[in-house]
């Protein structure tokens, strides 16, 4: 039984949530805690289940968007051609932004995808040829890969359709750093977005041109990006424990994609959804990130380098003044399939410096807005910057102004 905290009105009824469809994965990337076994005590090994996919979505019809990938590859789930067909069926929109490798899917699944209008999908490809590619993907093919991406382009004209939509997402590396721009224009041919990343690991084939990698992406280092921005990497993952929490293939709550130290309890195929995104404990987490609570032993946020960034430099993070729920009513989904992989060109584009937390807290607002900045992307890389910046500043003052409306 969970403990469940009706005391106050944090609750949370989010309109998407993560599902880990599969933890396992057949590649045998170096620094992964999946190869390293580090996620296993907790995450385990295992597939979603359809039935347990199902449940999901029947016994919480407010569902619209599902993100299926985390730990493990997708597309060893047995299952998935039938979860894709039944998200299709009820309206849920799926995604797999967390990353796929793509190197072993069944034509029928390649075409399910299209067919189902499998919303968005991040191909973790890093590198422009076999050789450097294997490096890092160990036991993976770059030419199965770039093939696979080829059938989906295929599919998608003879479905006549936009989706899945194809991320490729570049893991800089040492060994890989002078295939960027081969990667980035392969990327282009494939009409798929381009962005780079920071490991995780800089033991692990250290960037060689430090100066060319900070003009790409701000830092050279995790580490150089931290000291620099003051907060961690990809810090805005907590949000994920308001908007859409994680939940393991099991039903376990881990409430973000990095939490592999403990679950929040419950179990979401078991106690309900919206129970188990609510214990006590998963709310304690919340109130810990804002900086309302003290960090408790139990919880798994405690110990992560993200929570423990904030509490050295009080840096909490800071929530927009929205209510539970609210985006479901404010936004039209078909629209956020299309800004959500821009997220992270949007960040590119607007420095953590200019805009501190800020940015990331009225996001949900420049939707409209982003969807103009879209047609933009592509080829006008230095203006950019600025309109957005004028967009941002609008922003702010019109939340300034309906908080003061509101507060009066
Ligand atoms: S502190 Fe760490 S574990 Fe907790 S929500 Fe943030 S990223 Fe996840």
């Amino acid at each position: 039984m969970i403990n469940v905290d009706n005391n106050d009105t944090l609750n949370i009824m989010p309109w998407k949530i993560r599902l880990e469809a599969s933890s396992f994965c057949q590649l045998r990337c170096p620094s992964c805690p999946n190869t390293t076994k580090a996620i296993h005590p907790v995450v385990g090994s295992g597939f979603l289940k359809l039935s347990d996919f199902q449940k999901i979505i029947d016994e919480n019809p407010w569902l619209k968007e599902i993100e299926l990938s985390n730990y493990g590859e997708i597309f060893l789930n047995p299952e998935l051609l039938e979860i894709i067909k039944y998200a299709y069926k009820r309206d849920v929109a799926l995604k797999a932004d967390s990353g796929v490798n793509l190197n072993n899917v069944r034509e029928s699944v390649l075409e399910g995808l299209v067919k189902y209008r499998f919303r968005s999908m991040t191909c973790s490809i890093d590198g422009a040829s076999d050789e450097t590619y294997k490096v890092y993907r160990v036991k993976g093919n770059f030419e199965t890969v770039i093939t696979n991406i080829k059938k989906i382009n295929l599919f998608k004209q003879k479905y006549q359709s936009e989706y899945p939509r194809l991320n490729w997402q570049f893991v800089i590396f040492g060994h890989n750093e002078h295939e960027i721009p081969l990667a980035r224009k392969l990327a282009s041919e494939l009409d798929m977005n381009f962005y780079l990343k920071l490991t995780y690991d800089d033991k692990f084939s250290p960037v060689r041109d430090q100066e060319y990698i900070r003009k790409l992406v701000g830092a050279a280092s995790r580490e150089e990006y931290k000291q620099k921005y003051g907060v961690e990497y990809l810090h805005e993952t907590c949000h994920e424990l308001w908007d859409n929490p994680q939940i393991n293939w099991d039903g376990k709550v881990l409430g973000c994609c990095r939490n592999s130290r403990g679950d929040f309890g419950g179990n979401a195929f078991k106690d309900g959804l919206l129970e188990s995104i609510n214990s006590e404990k998963i709310k304690y987490a919340r109130d810990m990130l804002l900086g309302k609570k003290a960090a408790r032993e139990d919880i798994p946020c405690t110990t992560c380098s993200v929570y423990m960034t904030m509490k050295a430099k009080g840096n909490w993070l800071i929530r927009p003044p929205l209510s539970p729920g609210e985006f479901e009513h404010e936004y039209d989904l078909e629209k956020l399939q299309i800004i959500t992989p821009r997220k992270r060109d949007f960040k590119m584009l607007v420095t953590p410096k200019f805009i501190g937390h800020y940015c990331e807290n009225v996001f949900e607002d420049f939707i409209s807005d982003l969807l103009m900045l879209r047609s933009w992307i592509k080829n006008k890389a230095h203006s950019r910057t600025m309109w957005v910046k004028k967009v941002i500043k609008n922003r702010i003052n019109m939340r300034k102004i309906e908080t003061r409306n509101n507060a009066t």
